[in-house]
């Protein structure tokens, strides 16, 4: 599979009109049974959080928090949400809370940042925007996570890749989502990705918070909600039908 060679200095593939994928997710949603919480307001747009209990009762559940559509130049993470929301395929055991889309306003300008030009997913340590004290006050009032999966992408990348941040060194995900990834899109085998070390598409990063000026919601998560978890990083220089597939099946092999 080739790389499509468009992106030069950013994302310049396919975009989503973000309020009709939006509103199928409400619907997709609504269709199975998730309850929906408001937490917030960007612009025109509800920030979105999704529930869904554990089916089995009397038996201990895998908390699973899911988020994407943090950065608007990175439309298969919001496609995702719908497509998992729609296959409805979960753990009968999982309770799941899901933030489909985080920066519904980054996607009407096709780009990162939200309209103020701040990227959301930096400012998770002392937070200035508006959106990102919203989520965090949600995050707050919910209970701690077992794992966390935030779905990407990145136009620079030349494959899929993920960073795993696992500090009391439980049962690995990484290896089992590049499996399940590898046979629907290219890894990224580079040995260095974003000024990181980086193994079979694979990032562990130092987890040492003093080395974090500016911490990403991936980081927050690990410091306060969940001890495991993963960030996704689809390869945006290839089909959008191709990222998308590649991060469902990443998150199917966790759920797994
Ligand atoms: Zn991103």
């Amino acid at each position: 599979m080739e790389q499509l060679g468009k992106n030069h200095d950013g994302y310049h593939g396919e975009t989503i009109d973000i309020r009709a994928v939006l509103r199928d997710i409400e619907s997709a949603a609504q269709q199975h049974g998730w309850t929906p919480e408001i937490f917030g307001r960007q612009g025109e747009f509800n920030l979105l959080a999704l529930h869904r209990p554990s089916t089995i009762n009397h038996q201990p559940s895998t908390r699973i928090y899911l988020s994407a559509g943090i950065h608007g130049d990175e439309p298969a993470g919001p496609l995702a949400a719908l497509r998992l929301l729609r296959e409805n395929r979960w753990p009968a055991n999982a309770e799941i809370w899901f933030c489909p889309c985080l920066n519904p306003v980054g996607f009407t300008l096709n780009h990162r940042e939200n309209s103020d030009g701040i990227d959301l997913n930096r400012d998770y340590r002392q937070p200035q925007t508006a959106e990102v004290r919203a989520h965090i006050a949600w995050l707050e009032r919910q209970p701690q996570f077992d794992l966390y999966l935030c779905l990407h992408e990145d136009w620079e990348s030349h494959g899929f890749y993920l960073y795993e941040q696992n500090p009391d060194s439980q049962p690995p995900l990484a290896e089992t989502i590049i499996e399940a990834v590898k046979n629907i899109c290219p890894i990224d085998l580079s040995e260095t990705i974003e000024d990181r070390p980086a193994r079979g598409g694979i990032i562990r990063p130092n987890l040492d918070p003093n080395t974090r000026p500016k911490w990403a919601e991936a980081f927050y998560l690990i410091m306060n909600k969940a001890r495991l978890g993963c960030t996704l990083e689809a390869p945006s220089d290839f089909p959008l039908p191709v990222r998308v597939n590649a991060l469902v099946a990443a998150v199917t092999a966790v759920l797994k």
